[in-house]
Formats: C-alpha cells, sequence, structure tokens
C-alpha cells in the first residue's frame, strides 16, 4: 500500500509536468526539489535513494519496493491512456 503522501507528492510531479515518456516503459522524472537532477523511471524500478533504500528498511517482508516516482509513472499512465 502507497501512503497519502507518497501519492500526494506523485501526483503533483505529474501536474507540474514533471514527467516525461523517453520511450515504452521508460520515463525521466524532473526531480521537485533539485530542478538540476531527474531520475529514469521504469513500471517496477527507480534510481533514486528512496527506492533504493525500500529493500534496506524492509528487507524480507515481501513488500514491493514504491517511492514518489513510481506512483507518478502509474498516474502518467492512467491520465495518457484514455
Ligand atoms: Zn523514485
Amino acid at each position: 500500500m502507497s501512503s497519502d503522501a507518497t501519492i500526494k507528492k506523485a501526483q503533483k510531479l505529474v501536474d507540474s509536468g514533471c514527467v516525461s515518456k523517453i520511450e515504452k516503459d521508460l520515463f525521466q522524472i524532473r526531480s521537485s526539489s533539485n530542478p538540476g537532477k531527474s531520475y529514469f523511471v521504469t513500471s517496477d524500478s527507480c534510481e533514486c535513494l528512496g527506492f533504493k533504500n525500500y529493500y534496506k528498511f524492509h528487507h524480507g517482508n515481501g513488500k514491493t519496493a514504491n517511492c514518489s516516482h513510481l506512483e507518478a509513472i502509474r498516474i502518467f499512465i492512467k491520465e495518457n491512456s484514455s
């Protein structure tokens, strides 16, 4: 399950146009806190620290890593699929 804060942040990234589709299943998201930085994201992986640390913090409990960027991709795909 995703937290409301993550969803809110994700929606903000989409609304402010930070998400760009590069190719099928590859997206680039500009960082909201650091405009010079961007992350490459696919539908199930992200290169941000939050995603990488997720497995460190939740190791072995069967959860799938998540971050605001992955949520932003899901929102972006949903909004652009109709
Ligand atoms: Zn991320």
